[in-house]
């Protein structure tokens, strides 16, 4: 057994020991404690606040080309430990070593991405105009970021704030979950390793933690990637003091299967079956319900069922020729449970799919095999609520018009896919209201962190990743030099 790993907290450049240290649990061996990750109280959550406030006015005036620096030097050090943090990862959080790996990828990719392209983002642009004025736009470090991140994507969802939010000149504390809380603080650690005392901070703890980082009149703005529910508090709590916000929360992303999408093709369904159940169908950007046209509904069921049989098998996170490993955590295995459960009294067919590799293991630890629900009614919980877990719902649609009212019936709006012959597809997809739309793909395997990422309606306000999450980490300044300084209609 790996040795346990112990995290602190990171305040003004130095480890904060906590009073309290809360153990991880490995989720595939439930009875393995992985390492500890602090408690902290609202007092240390001040201290690591002021030390950002304090160092942001230095920070901000510091070069970009030395930021970028530093950034590329963090990269580098996660680049050399890469294969520890995904073995720490994939053990705390209970995905897949591959899986583990791919997440490494793209906070590397992303982290890379803002490093080439923070310098001509971010540049003051000069306009002059006709008339002989002249406007200089330029782009300001904003102040304290409180980043506020989830369990299922612990690395890729904080590095997607921490690189941005330091390039462009503000100052950070970073709260990741206590779900998955080690590698990400290794991955934080690195970072604040090569910048300015105080520039990165990182705390752990629960909700109240969470309330001061989003209330506190130090903090200017909040990066936050979690539940709808908690970010209807945290506006609440950020309402005081009207911060910057970014906002990446759930989604019921919907795939809809046009009558010309190929049933046979292979590779296209095999696509489909990963973009269901990857991380064991713990991701936002998932495919959680499945529109098919009723006129190749059931030899599309037939051979999904033969696609999902033959890529998903569950099992230790570490054991050759997994797909899928644990469930993160107890409680999210009841909600997913429950949906399932709800479903089948009401008279779905739940469908098992793919092999459970290693059946004592999977009794020990928090596994679940997938499933398709079929025979769903269109408004059950399982279709209409985040399931985020290893089910999905495959349901018939009549015709174009009625998957798209199916597909945009829903309080998110997060990612979508459109399977079939391209044009008729992206025909399709410019009517879904989503900030993100796949074709022929989805969920991770069509995520690219050039272009903006973020969800409409309830699934979030704004974007990360691409220019646009660059932008999202710097105010707007403009300096005004117009030719004409008093206006003509007003008198003397
Ligand atoms: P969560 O909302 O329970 O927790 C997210 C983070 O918020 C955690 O660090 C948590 O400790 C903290 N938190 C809890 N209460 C808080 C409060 N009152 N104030 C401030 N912080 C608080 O979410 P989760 O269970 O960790 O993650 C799953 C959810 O995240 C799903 O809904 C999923 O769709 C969503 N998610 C969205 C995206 C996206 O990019 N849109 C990506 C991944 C996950």
């Amino acid at each position: 057994m790996a040795d346990e790993v112990v995290i602190d907290a990171i305040i003004n450049g130095e480890k904060y020991k906590a009073e309290e240290q809360k153990p991880r649990e490995n989720p595939a061996h439930p009875d393995e404690v992985v390492g500890y990750a602090p408690v902290n109280t609202k007092e240390d959550t001040i201290k690591a606040i002021d030390a950002a406030h304090n160092a942001f006015p230095d920070w901000r005036r510091s070069s970009i080309d030395d930021r970028i620096e530093r950034m590329r030097r963090a990269i580098q050090t996660i680049k050399d430990k890469t294969p520890e943090i995904v073995e720490l990862l994939a053990r705390e959080h209970g995905k897949p070593l591959y899986d583990a790996e791919g997440e490494i990828g793209v906070s590397l990719a992303w982290m890379e991405f803002a490093c080439d392209n923070v310098k001509d983002v971010l540049a003051k642009k000069v306009e002059e105009h006709d008339d002989g004025g002249r406007t200089i736009i330029a782009r300001d470090a904003i102040g304290v970021v409180s980043a506020i991140s989830p369990w299922n994507y612990p690395i890729s969802l904080s590095t997607i704030k921490i690189a941005p939010a330091l390039l462009a000149g503000n100052t950070m504390v970073l709260k990741p979950s206590p779900l998955a809380p080690l590698a990400v603080s290794k991955v934080a650690e690195f970072v604040a390793d090569e910048f300015p005392p105080g520039v990165m901070n990182l705390v752990h703890g629960e909700a109240d933690v969470g309330v001061e980082l989003t209330s506190n009149e130090n903090v200017a703005k909040i990066a936050f990637t979690g539940g709808t529910e908690t970010a209807k508090d945290i506006m609440k709590s950020a309402a005081d003091t009207i911060k910057n916000m970014t906002l990446e929360l759930g989604g019921n992303d919907a795939a809809i299967v046009l009558d010309d999408f190929d049933v046979d093709d292979k590779k296209a369904m095999r696509r489909l079956v990963i973009s269901n159940f990857l991380t064991a169908g713990q991701i936002c950007m998932i495919a959680k319900r499945v529109y098919v046209d009723r006129k190749i509904y059931d030899k599309f069921v037939e051979k999904y069922i033969e696609a999902a049989n033959e890529w998903i098998r569950v099992g230790d996170p570490f054991g050759d020729n997994v797909t899928i490993g644990a469930v993160n955590n107890k409680k999210q295995m009841k909600v997913v449970q429950d949906l399932i459960d709800d479903a089948k009294r009401k008279g779905a067919d739940v469908v098992k799919l793919g092999k459970v590799l290693d059946q004592d293991l999977y009794d020990e630890g928090y596994f679940m095999q997938p499933t398709a629900v079929l025979g769903a009614g269109y408004d059950d919980p399982i279709v209409v609520e985040e399931q985020f877990g290893p089910t999905v719902p495959i349901l018939p649609f009549d015709d174009d018009e009625h998957a798209l009212e199916l597909a945009n019936d829903s309080i998110y709006g997060l990612t979508s896919s459109v399977w079939g012959k391209e044009e008729h597809a992206v025909e399709i997809a410019s009517r879904i209201q989503a900030g993100t739309t796949m074709i022929n793909t989805a969920a991770v395997q069509g995520l690219d962190v050039r272009f903006p990422f973020g969800g409409v309606k309830q699934s979030g306000v704004g974007r990360e990743y691409g220019k646009e999450g660059l932008l999202a980490y710097a105010e707007t300044h403009i300096i005004n030099l117009p030719d004409q300084l008093s206006l003509p209609y007003i008198p003397d």
